[in-house]
C-alpha cells in the first residue's frame, strides 16, 4: 500500500478521537467509526483482513502480539508496578487470550509479579522484609502468615 494512504487513514484516526462526543450515543457511534478508521489503517499499512479485529479495527496478527507482548516485558521490567500498570497489563492480557488463545498458549503473556495470596504487586512488597524473597510468588506478609499458621497447626499436633 500507498505511503499515502496509510499517512490519510492515520489522520483519519486521529481526527475520529478528536470528534467530541457527550451523549452515550455519541460515544458508541464515535468508537465505531474509530474502529473502522482503524482497519482502513491497518489494510493501508498492508495487515491481511483476517488479521484485523473487526470489533476494535485492532491489528491482531502474530507480529502485532509479539510486539505488544515485547513491549509489556520491557515496561514490566524497567518500572514500578503501580495498581494501574499491574491492571492494564491483565486488561491486554485477557483481550489477547480472548482473541488469539493458540499464540498466548504458545507465548505467554507476561504477569506482572504480584502476590498469589493477596494480589500484592510485587514492586510493593517490602523490601527490608527477611521474609522479602524476591523471584517468588508470596509477599513477605502472607509468607509470614503462613508461616503462623504452619506453627499453629505444628503445635497441635504435637499437643
Ligand atoms: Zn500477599
Amino acid at each position: 500500500m500507498s505511503r499515502a494512504m496509510a499517512t490519510r487513514a492515520w489522520l483519519r484516526v486521529v481526527d475520529v478521537a478528536n470528534q467530541p462526543a457527550e451523549t452515550r450515543v455519541e460515544v458508541a457511534d464515535r468508537e465505531t467509526s474509530k474502529a473502522d478508521a482503524r482497519a482502513a489503517l491497518c489494510l493501508a499499512n498492508g495487515v491481511p483482513p483476517d488479521d484485523i479485529d473487526p470489533a476494535t479495527g485492532l491489528n491482531v496478527s502474530r507480529d502485532a502480539y509479539q510486539q505488544a507482548r515485547g513491549s509489556w516485558v520491557r515496561f514490566l521490567s524497567g518500572h514500578r508496578l503501580s495498581d494501574y500498570v499491574v491492571r492494564d497489563c491483565r486488561e491486554a492480557g485477557r483481550r489477547w487470550r480472548e482473541l488469539r488463545p493458540e499464540w498466548v498458549a504458545e507465548l505467554p503473556w507476561p504477569r506482572p509479579a504480584a502476590c498469589d495470596t493477596c494480589d500484592t504487586p510485587g514492586a510493593e512488597w517490602d523490601a527490608t522484609d527477611p521474609l522479602h524473597l524476591p523471584g517468588t510468588s508470596q509477599c513477605p506478609w502472607c509468607r509470614r502468615v503462613d508461616i503462623e499458621d504452619d506453627k499453629r497447626a505444628k503445635r497441635r499436633d504435637d499437643v
